[in-house]
């Protein structure tokens, strides 16, 4: 099939309109996979079937005939979230278009909106498809309007389907090969691949998931990367049909697979927006533009309840991190909870997912501590540190050698009714949001952009968003950079020794009340013992919130006195069953589910 006869597209939506849905569809109807068979190709691992979500980048090549010819249609998966701009935006810089999915009953939502103006910024045609309109809510009328309002489509384009019942789908290759160009590049010039996304096989070693712009690719063929210089010989190419099937050759214009023999070892060195070419033609080929290392922006800690757990702890992060290459992870060592990890995030979804996962294999065995954003000191010298773990912020509030202190921020869509927005409005006011566009894109249907610290996002923001809109709300974010901003760090303090696992980076409006809310949530999981516990808040040197917890009584003390070695032996006896974690805060002696049920949401 000659590059002409190529198409290269994505679906761009938003989560839950049927993306998945119709590409099983378009899969079916070129015979690619059997009609019912394999639901949900393209999300391939479990934990986007579980979530219903896409994570990573996938892709299928499909042969349909269209007036007697020939097309090689490849559909790339794109991850809906925003957490993976970096994969969305290189999957879109892959294609030469994208079916723009809309859920009839719902309209346009954040994801859209914002998935658009990524797809329509990569220079991607856009082809739009109305899809359940199978159901009685559905009313494609209105998002015709919506589409032509938004983002200037022209209805008349428009393919109304459902893609649950079949309706109408077989309206959408024809489109799709009629409005979306084909790919342009030169199969005889030196080879120039992007690699859009990659995944570890325990047999072949990290597998790449790549769109050839120039040249060709071959087995045998050494080729190296830009971004990490380190080269590699070939082993296999071919296109994923549904699964991977080897071919003899990648040409220009083609999306397909590679791996190497020795195989990749670490999916670190597979970056995506990557640009390889064959060794030898590194001086005259231009790295393709858009490459950026990932960076993490949510962090948590990980610790294990009993230390002697952390052997098979270690063992399944390692696991998770093998096919995630925008994990990070660093040892962490609290005084209250022993030696663990601090793990670092793309974005709140991300950091979920890996959760969720982590909870699955260690269900209670874990404590993960609430999720934290980095920030930024400016020194007095000019220099400038990014802050990850909360222990290494600057103490003193009179520190002389801090210049400044920022906070990220992020940008946020919000798609919603328009009975909502006084709620809404509300909610990103209460979260430190400040409000930089409101527009009506139909009578009831509205978008609120926002200007909102990271830190209060990833404080379970969606959540309430969706409580304040009956979950009528969407939303989409994206990074804004570090601003200034007036933060402090909280320390909880048991008998004055900080529970250093517990620190936070917090702004100064909400020191008080956060405090507050330490102390008191704390004292009701630590036990009474032989003196008195003191148990504050503080930032700097001042306190914020004290709460103390009195002794036992005197005369209760002399009877509990003889007994208290024997009760202490005993609980010693049961921590080592296993029982009953015990950790010491100076010298004060709290169980381990203290800390579990007071870092637990
Ligand atoms: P994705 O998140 O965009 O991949 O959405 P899915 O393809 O997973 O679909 C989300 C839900 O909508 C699933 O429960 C589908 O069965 C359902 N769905 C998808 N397309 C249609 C349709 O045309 N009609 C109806 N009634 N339901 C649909
Ligand atoms: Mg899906």
């Amino acid at each position: 099939i000659p590059i002409d006869r190529f198409r290269n597209f994505c679906i761009v939506a938003h989560v839950d309109h049927g993306k998945s849905t119709l590409s099983d569809r378009l899969l079916e109807i070129t015979g690619t996979i059997q009609a019912g068979s394999n639901k949900q190709v393209l999300d391939k691992l479990e934990v986007e079937r579980e979530r219903g979500i896409t994570v990573k980048a996938q892709t299928c090549s499909m042969i349909y005939n269209y007036q007697g010819e020939d097309y090689l249609l490849n559909l790339v998966d794109t991850p809906g979230h925003v957490d993976f701009r970096a994969e969305v935006s290189r999957s879109y810089a892959s294609c030469g278009g994208a079916l723009l999915l809309i859920d009839a009953s719902q309209g346009v939502q954040a994801q859209t909106v914002a998935n658009f103006y990524l797809a329509f910024s990569e220079g991607l045609r856009l082809v739009p498809i109305i899809n359940k309109i199978d159901l009685p809510s559905a009313d494609p009328p209105r998002a015709l309007e919506q589409m032509q309002s938004t983002f200037e489509l022209d209805p008349a384009n428009a393919v109304l389907v459902s893609a649950k019942t079949g309706l109408n789908v077989e309206a959408i290759l024809p489109q799709t090969i009629e409005q979306i160009p084909a790919p342009t590049g030169d199969s005889t010039a030196p080879l120039r691949l992007l690699l859009i996304d990659s995944w570890y096989d325990n047999f072949k070693g990290v597998i790449l998931l790549v769109r050839i712009f120039e040249g060709s690719i071959r087995p045998g063929e050494t080729i190296r990367s830009f971004a990490t210089n380190l080269k590699y010989i070939v082993g296999e190419v071919g296109i994923m049909y549904p699964d991977q099937t080897p071919l003899t050759v990648l040409r220009a214009g083609q999306l397909g697979y590679i791996y190497f023999n020795p195989g990749m070892k670490r999916i670190r060195d597979a970056k995506v927006g990557d640009t390889f070419t064959t060794v030898g033609n590194e001086k005259t080929v231009q790295p393709l533009p858009g490459f950026e290392e990932p960076k993490a922006m949510v962090f948590v800690a990980a610790f294990p309840v009993d230390q002697s757990d952390y052997g098979h702890l270690e063992d399944s992060i390692n696991a998770i991190v093998l096919n995630d290459r925008s994990v990070t992870v660093s040892k962490e060592s609290s005084e209250a909870l022993g030696a663990g990890w601090r793990l670092g995030f793309l974005g709140t979804l991300h950091c979920s997912v890996f959760e969720d996962r982590l909870r699955q294999e260690h269900g209670a065995s874990i404590i993960l501590t609430p999720p934290t954003v980095p920030f930024k000191v400016i020194w007095t010298t000019g220099k400038e540190t990014i802050i990850s773990n909360p222990n290494e912020f600057p103490d003193d509030d009179r520190n002389q050698k801090v210049a400044e202190l920022q906070e990220p921020y992020v940008s946020v869509t919000i798609a919603l009714p328009e009975e909502y927005i006084g709620k809404v409005i509300e909610l990103c006011e209460g979260n430190r949001g400040v409000q930089t566009k409101l527009t009506f894109f139909t009578a009831t249907q509205v978008v609120l952009k926002y200007d909102l610290p990271l830190a209060q996002l990833v404080d379970d923001f969606f959540g309430k968003l969706k409580g304040a809109t009956k979950g009528y709300a969407s939303l989409d974010y994206e990074d804004a950079g570090f601003r200034r901003s007036n933060i402090q760090k909280l320390q909880l303090l048991v008998n004055k020794v900080p529970v250093d696992a517990v620190s936070r980076v917090v702004h100064t409006s909400q020191l008080d009340r956060l405090g507050r809310e330490w102390v008191s949530k704390f004292k009701e999981h630590v036990d009474r013992q032989m003196f008195e516990i003191v148990i504050q808040a503080a930032s700097g040197r001042r306190i914020v919130a004290r709460e103390t917890i009195k002794p036992f009584r005197k005369d209760v003390l002399q009877k509990l006195h003889a007994a208290d070695v024997s009760r202490r032996k005993k609980l010693l006896e049961r921590q080592k069953e296993g029982r009953k974690k015990l950790r010491a805060v100076g010298n004060v002696i709290i169980e381990q589910k203290a800390f579990q049920a007071f870092l637990a949401k």
